[in-house]
């Protein structure tokens, strides 16, 4: 009753003409026509037909200009393999955009006609994945293709279901062409690029946005952010990254509508995460984020971690190290970035638990008590968090500068995380940079001067167990 009282509210069409303005319009390239299927065709599916480009603009390559051989030869073979079964198969997604953006996009996603099970027929090394949507993933070397089946409109049959705030939990109705660009977010997200014909669909003006540098979503923003609120992390991590401006529309939602981040499943919003912070513009996206207040969905404790001064200093610091890495092509790993976000939870849990317990000891709990209340909200993976827990736990050790302690440490198989980690600290101004400095140096020195660095050892010596005769079978006896 709810849902049918929403739906009535909410979900009239998307409206696709709402954001056709007229001088959008004038910017059409050439008249929509039927796109050649491939001669090859040997198969025609019943979901889709020719009608489902009359709605579309065909943008030529005289005017797109993207240049086919940028596509990966695992892309090009994927495609290849659906149009030759007679499917229709088209690159969509972030690759079009990146590709009209002249980006080199970060990897290919193609949509076709063919179900799953066609698409698992077609290629020997393919598998079908996924429960909230069902994809292909089409393997060759070590390049993996996802392949989406068209989407259908959710309100149009019976399989997809929505909570009661609108969001859409399951959804796997297949349709046509056209619907399928209704469903993706933004406008320039929506575009489909046929290699073989060199063309680009285009159903909701994205090339003109594109042009334009504006992201703006398809259809009603609030109806839109209802059904998945993680498209409000979509926009600002998006806009940032690519240096798109957000639609006034699009964004004026966002306020308001903030708090449905709270109801998003902890996996999903995980994988969002990293995409954000991994992105090479998270410093960007998370400024943005909290301009937004986005940040108290995203990230539970990151809103208190940024609202201390050393805290947001230490988080800065790290985010831009990780832009820095990414920007000169190194890799980012994320166990360490979480360590880097929750330390200064840890720093604080770690100081109410050194009342009932010595220092060691008070941070292993807690780190343990950091990641059990960030892993429920977070789904943070076991494999990082051991990770995350190594990093931490090494930390105090760095303090130690005698004997052979130091000798140890360098051995550790994360050092050089842990090493990072504590330049990171220095940097931020919770530790003497003077400390970083020692282990700078301390790593490059060799031999007596390596040792010569060491400080004087004032710890008090740990008493050797001595290993006592065991008498009592002796004197029973
Ligand atoms: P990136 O370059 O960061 O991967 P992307 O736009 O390609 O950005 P993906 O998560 O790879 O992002 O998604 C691929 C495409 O799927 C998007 O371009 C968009 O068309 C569609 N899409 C992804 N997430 C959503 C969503 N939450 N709602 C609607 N459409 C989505
Ligand atoms: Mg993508």
């Amino acid at each position: 009753m709810i849902r049918k009282l929403f739906n009535k509210i909410f979900k009239p069409k998307l409206a696709k003409t709402e954001h056709a303005k007229p001088e959008r319009d004038q910017a059409e390239t050439s008249k929509p026509r039927h796109s050649n299927r491939p001669l090859l065709s040997t198969k025609k599916s019943a979901k889709s037909n020719n009608s489902d480009k009359a709605n579309a603009i065909i943008i030529p390559y005289k005017k797109h200009q993207i240049d086919r051989s940028l596509l990966s030869s695992a892309a090009h073979k994927t495609i290849e393999g659906l149009q030759k079964a007679g499917f229709e198969a088209f690159i969509v997604g972030g690759a079009v955009r990146d590709l009209l953006l002249k980006r080199i996009p970060k990897d290919f996603d193609i949509a076709t006609d063919a179900t799953p099970e066609e698409v698992n027929r077609v290629f020997r090394r393919s598998r079908i994945i996924g429960r909230r949507f069902r994809l292909v993933h089409v393997l060759f070397g070590d390049e993996t293709i996802e392949v989406s089946t068209f989407r259908g409109h959710h309100e149009s049959q019976g399989d997809a279901h929505t909570n009661e705030s609108g969001r859409i939990i399951r959804d796997n109705i297949f349709g046509s062409l056209e619907e399928d660009a209704t469903r993706r977010d933004f406008t320039a997200n929506a575009l489909y690029y046929n290699p073989t014909s060199q063309e680009v669909l285009d159903f909701h003006q994205g090339f003109v946005d594109i042009q334009a540098g504006v992201l703006r979503m398809i259809g009603k923003p609030e109806t839109r952010y209802a059904e998945d609120p993680v498209r409000m992390l979509r926009v600002v991590r998006l806009s940032a990254k690519l240096g798109l401006k957000i639609d006034a529309e699009t964004m004026a939602p966002i306020a308001k509508m903030a708090d449905l981040l709270q109801d998003v499943p902890p996996s999903r919003l995980f994988d969002e995460m990293l995409k954000l912070f991994l992105s090479g513009h998270a410093i960007e996206s998370v400024s943005a984020l909290r301009e937004q207040h986005l940040h108290h969905g995203l990230l539970p404790m990151l809103d208190v971690v940024l609202e201390q001064p050393m805290g947001e200093r230490f988080v800065m610091l790290a985010l831009q190290n990780t832009d820095d890495r990414i920007a000169s092509g190194k890799s980012a790993n994320p166990s360490f970035l979480f360590a880097t976000l929750l330390w200064h939870e840890v720093l604080a849990a770690w100081e109410t638990y050194k009342a009932e317990a010595p220092p060691i000891p008070a941070l292993h709990m807690a780190m343990s008590e950091v990641i059990a209340t960030q892993a429920e909200k977070l789904a943070i993976h076991n494999r990082y968090t051991a990770t995350m827990k190594e990093i931490w736990g090494m930390q105090p050790r760095f303090e130690q500068r005698a004997g052979k302690r130091p000798f140890g440490l360098l051995t550790h198989p994360r050092y050089r995380a842990g090493y990072d980690f504590l330049l990171l600290r220095c940097e931020s101004g919770e530790l003497p940079a003077e400390l970083g400095e020692w282990w700078t140096n301390f790593a490059n020195a060799e031999g007596e001067t390596r040792a010569a660095m060491l400080q004087a050892d004032t710890a008090p010596k740990k008493r050797r167990k001595r290993n006592r005769k065991k008498t009592g079978a002796t004197t029973e006896a």
